[in-house]
């Protein structure tokens, strides 16, 4: 397998220098050469098959030989050990649960595969590996948990003091053993700038083996076209056309699932539903491409202003909108719309959504509106809704049960080094810990 950048297709580089790396030098991201197609028998038989044997298969013709079978089998099993099941709403409804994992949103799968891809790769080598990463909250936790207890790799995570949830902080600060978290005075931007830095400075690289766990990693964008087999899987047979519901911030998981159809997966059609970060459907209404500051909303793992991916969904579409616009569809909702489908759901079907599904099932209602057939609308939910416990309690108007694994963290212990926003400290930490 090899792998170009979406700036110059001419260079290419190995799986272990693309996930090591992150991002290329010319600042464009990192794209598989080919993506396969996967054997009809294969495809035809998903039934039988399990998701790790999904995960198995799909990196197989990924990767064409570059991990060795069981070793493949065993990066998998430990990356995608909980479920990803789909709940019926109705004949026309279902919803896919990415929420089973440690930070109970679905980013857990590729921050685990992530995490097992790169140390896999960092067998042999007895040198540390240092991670450091900058979390504004919710993938610093999902990274965390990805890399907990994982052999010679140390995980560095920095969050701006006070600007994390309560529980984003106990994910972050509550594991211990090769994670530390690291809580600075500052913002996002001064965490981001503090790791950034640290890739520059010549003595801590001499000395330390640093690396980042960049949410553009396409060792984290791999696993999440696996669910997308899973999930259809699961559907019930018969001809109506699939179509998937993307509730999108950065289009990752989109990105994803469009791989899974480039490998054969017979999707009729991707939806991409965005709060008020309308960027891509704007896009794929206009032909013009303007990414704007982003602003807050209610499903805010989704306030992006820029997305990241769009780069390769360009790319995925041969470079013109022609093929963007047909091949998705986009659409963008409020926060009071959000809070109203969050409560019909709920009244409708007993069903709990979080808000960032909710403005996936908002996209599916309106593309069914407009469909002439009855489809099978697959919507992505994202994230449990006790992530979110004050407002969807808020706006439900009853209490929502909190899973175990979230409720225990409340009783752990916080433990974070506190430091200035300044490089200097960062710097001194760093090379007297590492
Ligand atoms: C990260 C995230 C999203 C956005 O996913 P992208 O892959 O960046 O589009 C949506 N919902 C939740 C809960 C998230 O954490």
């Amino acid at each position: 397998m090899r792998l170009y950048s979406t700036k110059s297709k001419e260079s290419f580089v190995s799986l272990e220098e693309a996930v090591f790396k992150g991002l290329p030098d010319d600042n464009g991201l990192y794209m598989p050469e080919a993506i396969p197609k996967l054997p009809d028998a294969f495809l035809k038989n998903l039934i039988s098959h399990s998701f790790q044997d999904i995960g198995f298969e799909v990196c197989k013709h990924l990767f064409q030989g570059v991990i060795p079978d069981d070793d493949l089998r065993s990066i998998i099993e430990n990356a995608i050990n909980f479920p990803a099941p789909v709940v019926r709403l109705d004949d026309e409804t279902y919803v896919l649960e990415l929420f089973h994992g440690p930070s109970l949103a679905f980013k857990d799968f590729g921050a685990r595969f992530m995490a097992q891809m790169m140390s896999y790769f960092n067998l042999g080598n007895n040198r540390e590996l240092v991670i450091l990463v900058a979390t504004s909250g919710d993938t610093g936790g999902a990274v965390a948990a990805g890399f907990y207890k994982t052999p010679g790799i140390k995980v560095v995570v920095l969050y701006p003091s006070g600007k994390v949830s309560h529980l984003q902080e106990k994910q972050l600060t509550t594991l211990g053993e090769n994670i530390t978290a690291i809580e600075v005075d500052g913002t996002f931007d001064d965490c981001q700038a503090l790791v950034k830095q640290a890739f520059l400075d010549k003595d801590l690289t001499k000395n330390i083996r640093l690396s980042s766990a960049n949410s553009i990693n396409i060792a984290r964008l791999i696993p999440q076209s696996f669910y997308y087999f899973e999930a259809y899987k699961q559907l019930p047979e018969d001809r109506r056309p699939v179509v998937f519901c993307v509730p999108s911030g950065n289009f990752g998981n989109l990105t994803a699932g469009l791989f899974a159809k480039k490998m054969g997966l017979p999707v009729h059609q991707f939806i991409a539903a965005t709060n008020a970060n309308d960027i891509v459907p704007a896009y794929l209404n206009t032909g013009e491409y303007q990414p704007k500051p982003s602003v807050p909303t209610l499903s805010n793992a989704m306030d992006v202003g820029n997305p990241s991916n769009f780069a390769r969904m360009f790319d995925l579409f041969g470079s013109t909108w022609n093929n963007f616009k047909q091949d998705l569809k986009g659409y963008a909702y409020s926060d009071s719309q959000t809070e109203a489908a969050m409560r019909q759901v709920f009244s409708e079907y007993q069903y709990v959504i979080d808000p960032h599904g909710a403005v996936g099932i908002l996209a599916l209602r309106e593309y069914q509106a407009a469909a002439k057939a009855s489809i099978k609308g697959v919507v992505l939910e994202t994230a449990h809704p006790a992530k979110f416990l004050p407002d969807v309690e808020r706006i439900l108007g009853r209490k929502v049960d909190v899973p175990d694994r979230l409720a225990e963290l409340a009783e752990r212990e916080k433990l974070a080094v506190r430091l200035g926003a300044d490089f200097g400290s960062f710097k001194e930490w760093l090379a007297a810990n590492y």
